[in-house]
């Protein structure tokens, strides 16, 4: 088990190619520690060993937060709550997601790909429903469990995304907003070739919120961020790569055709509620989505093998 320093005070590991992240509580009611995302299906025993090994044996997190509701970030959460109960804080356009009232619109396959290939092999097909533990996140109060950090709605991935900023040393915590790999490139996600790019765009599905989002993490001017995939990127490597994709998110990071492009899929407090038809080709792209998942699984198992 490695995990590596964000901040003073936040830490994060990388499990099968997504992150979770813990942060230290120096005030509040509850001093503490949080968990940001829960990683994938099996996760669980990994992220326990991560927070006994810093927060000692038997710790347990004062909440859990999602940075949205994605497999890839929520995999863990039903076997992690039934070792730790805690309450588990989302934005309320991503609650219908884990309450059980709505699954996702589906995934593009035009724009897969890298590692998002391998999440196919993750994807739920029934929503997932964990309505005991979770909270709506308070915008206006943010999240008692750690007052000191923002929380920023940065919908577009997502319908209820959100991104995590603390503004005295400006670290911001971005889920999939935007990510520091290509995640769509087998050779990026290989060789964690560090890169400030859009969200994933395989699960991307309303481009022009993203955009959006985007430019409201940039005016941040954040000298530190975690995304869910890829290293930690900071100063100037960051920032220049940051307000590159901000001022130029439609040509460096919506794909040139695609489901949700032009279009994206509508969502409301109920859930999903209108997806755009399916123009592709099908048979086509079955077969390389199909070679992208064996690709994809090969390169994870590889990569496995190397990073322990
Ligand atoms: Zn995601
Ligand atoms: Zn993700």
């Amino acid at each position: 088990m490695k995990y590596f320093q964000v901040a003073q005070g936040v830490w994060g590991m990388r499990i099968y190619l997504v992150n979770v992240f813990m942060i230290a509580n120096r005030r509040g009611a509850a001093r503490g520690w949080v968990l940001v995302d829960a990683g994938i299906k099996g996760a669980a025993s990994k992220i326990i060993a991560m927070a006994e090994a810093l927060f000692g044996p038997g710790t347990k997190p004062a909440a859990i937060i999602l940075t949205h509701g994605h497999p890839d970030h929520t995999g863990a959460l039903p076997e992690l709550l039934k070792y730790w109960d805690v309450p588990v804080y989302a934005h309320h356009m991503e609650l219908p997601y884990l309450t059980g009232r709505s699954s996702y619109p589906p995934a593009d396959p035009e724009v897969g790909g890298g590692l998002m290939s391998l999440m196919s092999w993750i994807w739920r097909t029934k929503p997932l429903n964990i309505s005991r533990n979770v909270r709506e996140i308070d915008l206006y109060d943010g999240i008692p469990e750690l007052p000191e950090w923002k929380v920023v709605h940065t919908p577009g991935h997502t319908p209820g995304h959100i991104s995590l900023f603390f503004p005295l040393n400006t670290t911001l915590i971005a889920g999939d907003a935007f990510t520091t790999t290509e995640a769509e490139s087998a050779l990026s996600v290989l060789t964690y070739h560090k890169k400030v790019s859009g969200p994933p765009k395989y699960f991307t599905t309303d481009w022009i919120a993203a955009a959006k989002s985007v430019r409201k993490l940039a005016a941040l001017q954040p000298r530190i961020a975690a995304t869910g995939h890829g290293g930690v990127m900071r100063g100037k490597e960051l920032s220049a790569g940051l307000n590159l994709l901000a001022n130029r998110f439609e040509s460096i990071a919506v794909p040139q055709s695609g489901r949700y492009v032009g279009h994206g899929a509508v969502a409301d407090e109920n859930g999903v509620r209108y997806i755009p038809p399916y123009t592709g080709t099908l048979k086509r792209n079955a077969a390389v989505a199909a070679a992208a998942t064996i690709l994809g699984f090969l390169l994870v198992r590889k990569a496995a093998k190397v990073w322990g």
